[in-house]
């Protein structure tokens, strides 16, 4: 059971302190404390764990400082949506809104190679009207031999582009949790000039420590990626690791699974599952057509596979993507294959917006209808 309680109640105040002092004496149950840092206010949700069958909700609503009471219909307890559960999706950060209402585009580099590139990249996303950028530092290679990532070293420079070119949030992949500290380091080197999402590949969804590490701490949001040989249970319940350790700002990304009936696609495109995760959960979904698709094959109506998964999430509810750019395919050290050209930028971008309109349309449609029928 969930109790969300009155959005000014402070700790220190009588109600809270009464409700706590009544919690504590219910036989059988445990409680944990929730603070959700929303844009204008903290709120806090308090779960309840164990014998909660018992409790009668309308007892637990008129407990003091209690808004509403909500039985737990799902076992993504803290994510999950649940019976008469109204709380909002998503959450604030650095100035960017992430919901299950609207759509950010990371484009950027997979691996970051030179500051050459990582400007070039980002004055193309300025140019272009986009405050988000997906930068990788440290990568997870299947060859202990293939380039790992720049790490560290490529974070100081990195940060400095971003405060240059208005950069509000760069998606990056961290294999552990040192990197945290290391991310931190450089912010503060460099003055805090964005913000960071911390991405959790598909190789560590299931990576128990590293997802409680992350967890617990509340200064950067989370992508976390599904697994890619795993049902989408097990990632949704990889995700609720974060947020049971503390952190609810996730982003549930779709990146296709490993399994050859997808050729000739590097990965079998899962975007179908983007309204499904909307409806199993409050998080909002990324999709990376770049990992799923992996190569730039055309179709015979000149659209590349990489638009043509990206528009089939985007249509279907998707609220961010995360895509591979490269200012020199050729020369990329990671996935340059898969890499769009900063020339087609704009045309992606425009692509991604008719595709969101479509999705708009369809929702106003079926908005309609359910009045109609109701
Ligand atoms: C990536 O986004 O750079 C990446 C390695 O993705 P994934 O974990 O989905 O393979
Ligand atoms: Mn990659």
């Amino acid at each position: 059971m969930i109790l969300i309680l009155e959005g000014e109640l402070q700790e220190t105040s009588a109600a809270y302190q009464a409700l706590v002092h009544y919690l504590e004496k219910l036989e059988g149950i445990e409680y944990r404390v929730h603070r959700v840092q929303g844009a204008e206010q903290s709120l806090s949700e308090i779960y309840l764990i164990g014998n909660t069958k018992s409790l009668d909700l309308a007892v637990m609503e008129s407990l003091p400082g209690v808004k509403k009471a909500i039985r737990v219909s799902r076992e993504y307890r803290v994510l999950g949506r649940h019976l008469d559960d109204q709380r909002t999706t998503g959450f604030d950060y650095n100035g960017v809104h992430f919901g299950q209402d609207n759509l950010n585009v990371f484009a950027g580099l997979c691996a970051v190679d030179t500051p050459e590139h990582v400007e070039q990249m980002m004055r193309a996303l300025q140019e272009n009207g986009q405050v988000c950028t997906r930068m990788g530092a440290y990568k997870p290679r299947t060859s202990p031999y293939a380039f790992q990532g720049h790490g560290k070293e490529c974070l100081p420079y990195v940060f400095d582009l971003a405060g240059k070119y208005g950069i509000r949030v760069i998606a990056t992949e961290i294999l552990h949790e040192a990197h945290m500290d290391e991310i931190r380091e450089a912010l503060h080197r460099t003055g805090s000039p964005t913000g960071v999402m911390l991405q959790i590949g598909t190789r560590n969804t299931q990576n128990f420590e590293l997802l409680k590490a992350v967890g617990r701490q509340q200064q950067f949001p989370v992508l976390l990626k599904r697994g890619f040989g795993i049902t989408l249970e097990e990632s949704l319940n990889a995700a609720e690791y974060l947020a049971s350790e503390g952190n609810a700002r996730v982003v549930f990304g779709l990146r296709g699974m490993k399994t050859n009936l997808g050729d000739p696609h590097r990965n079998f495109v899962d975007f179908a599952q983007v309204p499904v995760v909307r409806r199993l959960t409050r998080m909002p979904v990324c999709i990376d057509p770049s990992h799923s698709v992996g190569t730039r094959d055309t179709g015979p109506d000149g659209l590349m596979d990489i638009f043509q998964v990206t528009a089939q999430g985007v249509v279907a509810g998707a609220n961010m993507i995360l895509v591979d750019f490269h200012p020199n395919p050729q020369a990329a050290l990671v996935d340059g294959p898969q890499a769009l050209r900063l020339e087609e930028l704009a045309w992606f971008l425009e692509d991604v917006r008719i595709a969101r309109e479509a999705y708009e349309e369809r929702r106003l449609l079926a908005e309609a209808q359910q009045r109609g029928i109701g």
